[in-house]
């Protein structure tokens, strides 16, 4: 039972340790992949500025009309046109346009930026409710910001920064009266992120090792209480004969002695010892000893009918008998039964006249045969009546009260 307690404990503990990892593995791939998609869109925040200020440096840069895409925005800054020849004309793309056009290719591929103000030249940077407030957390003095966006089709990382006034940048924005260092608004840069790719491979990864380490405490469980069971059986039975030991005898005898002392009923033991055995070992060797010794003991066992009755193992050839709540006539007819029950086995012992059977010799002592002051006392009786057995002649019960030296009634 304890056993079984402590596997469901030992359970509970493994699953909150696997718990408690899988909730740190968690934060720690979560904050990786923010670290991660930061990092990201922030190198291709600064790419975009030193394109355009690459752009800037040149006051902008010459492409051949005819490549340039159809829809183009159009720009309040006079079209620079140069026509070089019949067949080719360059016009000026400055680095706002620039940044646009570049954005539409960046756009198949999933990542999409822009630039955002809050006084555009352009009416298509015109910044959002929401940016607006980001621009002014920028005025504030926030050097950047991102954020996963997850919706009900995708998810992805959201990333602004602020988009500060160099002197290159003053000849397209000088009417918007900027200075060097100001926040002329910034650029937002939008990544495609799966929102949490660790997840699925954390929680399978940790539910396998839940799983696995249930069933390796299940299995240790399972394999301790059966190792348990044993040792707790070898510990109270006897090994040879399987009977109760002296062990389980001696706890045995204290309880029924105090249950007697209680109820004032009569409790008898009877001693009950191989005759000659020491002479059958010599004649047919320790193993058919022992394999006496496992006979004798069944036949005790079953000759006590009541289910209160007990015998165990006391000694070598020796086994002992209790019976609660039996009168002295009661012991001797039990006690006479076994003897009777050993003589019908017809073990063959020729040492043992004059049967050459194997036989016992039983002593009988009772509760009710002298005030006791102890059960060991009541033992000492019985062990008096078997000598007396034995005195006798063997092969024969004998009760304490019937031992004419006795101090008995
Ligand atoms: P008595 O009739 O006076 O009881 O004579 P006994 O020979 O039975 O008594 P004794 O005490 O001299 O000898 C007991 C013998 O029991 C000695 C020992 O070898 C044997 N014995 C004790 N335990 C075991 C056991 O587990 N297996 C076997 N085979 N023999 C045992
Ligand atoms: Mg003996
Ligand atoms: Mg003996």
């Amino acid at each position: 039972m304890k056993i079984r307690q402590n596997t469901f404990f030992v359970s509970l503990l493994w699953i909150l340790l696997i718990t408690s990892s899988f909730a740190w593995n968690y934060t720690q791939a979560k904050r990786e992949q923010e670290r991660l998609a930061l990092h990201t869109a922030r190198n291709l925040f600064n790419h975009i500025i030193f394109t355009c200020r690459w752009n800037a440096r040149y006051g902008g840069v010459y492409v051949p009309v005819s490549k340039t895409p159809a829809g183009e925005p159009s720009m309040p800054v006079p079209k620079d046109t140069i026509r070089v020849n019949a067949s080719l004309s360059l016009t000026r793309i400055d680095p706002a346009l620039m940044t646009q056009q570049i954005a539409e290719i960046a756009k198949e591929n999933n990542i999409r930026y822009n630039i955002i103000s809050s006084h555009p030249i352009n009416s298509m940077t015109k910044a959002t409710a929401e940016e607006e407030i980001v621009l002014h957390k920028f005025e504030k003095g926030l050097q950047e910001e991102g954020k996963f966006i997850t919706t009900a089709e995708n998810s992805s990382f959201s990333y602004i920064a602020p988009l500060k006034v160099k002197p290159v940048c003053l000849q397209c924005h000088d009417k918007q009266k900027y200075k060097e260092g100001d926040i002329m608004g910034g650029i937002r840069v939008i990544l495609p992120y799966a929102r949490h790719p660790f997840l699925d491979p954390l929680l399978f990864a940790h539910i396998g090792i839940t799983l696995m380490g249930l069933l390796g405490i299940l299995v240790a469980g399972i394999r301790l209480s059966r190792a348990y069971a044993i040792i707790q059986r070898q510990a109270i039975f006897d090994a040879l004969t399987g009977i109760p030991n002296r062990l389980n005898f001696a706890e045995h005898i204290v309880k029924e002695f105090s249950r007697s002392s209680r109820t004032k009923e009569s409790l008898a033991v009877i001693m009950c010892d191989i005759d000659h055995f020491k002479a059958y070992n010599d004649t047919y060797g320790h193993n058919s000893g022992d394999k006496c010794l496992q006979k004798v003991a069944q036949t005790i066992k079953n000759s006590l009918v009541r289910p209160g009755d007990f015998c165990a193992r006391y000694g070598g050839e020796e086994f002992v008998v209790i019976l609660a709540d039996t009168s002295y006539k009661g012991a001797i007819h039990v006690a006479e039964r076994i003897r009777f029950n050993i003589i019908k086995l017809q073990i063959a012992h020729e040492k043992s006249l004059p049967l050459q059977l194997v036989t016992l010799s039983l002593g009988i002592a009772t509760s009710s045969d002298q005030p006791l002051n102890s059960y060991e006392d009541l033992l000492k009786n019985a062990d008096a009546a078997l000598y007396e057995a034995k005195r006798k002649g063997r092969n024969r019960v004998e009760s304490y009260s019937d031992i004419p030296s006795s101090p008995i009634m």
